[in-house]
């Protein structure tokens, strides 16, 4: 059996994290290492690598990770003040967990990158 990532195995509860948000499809958690005041990841449950592996079948979750994006920030009273959704992919983003994740990220000012 291939090896589990760390999301996977959060996602299934095998591994820790502050979990914000739950479905049946997506879950959200706090980032292990926060650039913001509010920094939570949102994730399908179901193992999909990046950006560049989404299928069409995949449009549902897809926006149900965009809703639950939307209700953790009203959650965290985010929209007065805005916030940012960010998706990496590929070295120079940086990204560096291979399973799908929307950064959720705000409660400063974020800057003007992108
Ligand atoms: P990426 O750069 O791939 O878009 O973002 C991955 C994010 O996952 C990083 O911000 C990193 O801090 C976070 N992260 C990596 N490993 C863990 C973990 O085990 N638990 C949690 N909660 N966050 C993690
Ligand atoms: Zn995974």
């Amino acid at each position: 059996m291939a090896t589990e990532c760390i999301f996977c195995r959060i996602a299934k509860g095998k591994s820790p994290a502050e979990i914000e948000y739950e479905d049946p499809e997506v879950i959200g958690f706090w980032d292990i290492h926060p650039k913001a005041p509010v920094h939570i990841l949102i994730i399908p449950k179901v193992h999909i690598e990046s950006v560049e592996e989404i299928q069409e079948s995949d449009f549902k979750i897809l926006g149900k990770m965009f809703l639950a994006a939307r209700s953790i920030a009203h959650k965290k009273q985010l929209t007065d003040d805005g916030f940012r959704l960010v998706i990496n992919y590929g070295k120079n983003s940086g990204m560096a967990v291979e399973h799908l994740h929307l950064h959720l990220l705000g409660g400063k000012p974020l800057g003007n990158m992108a």
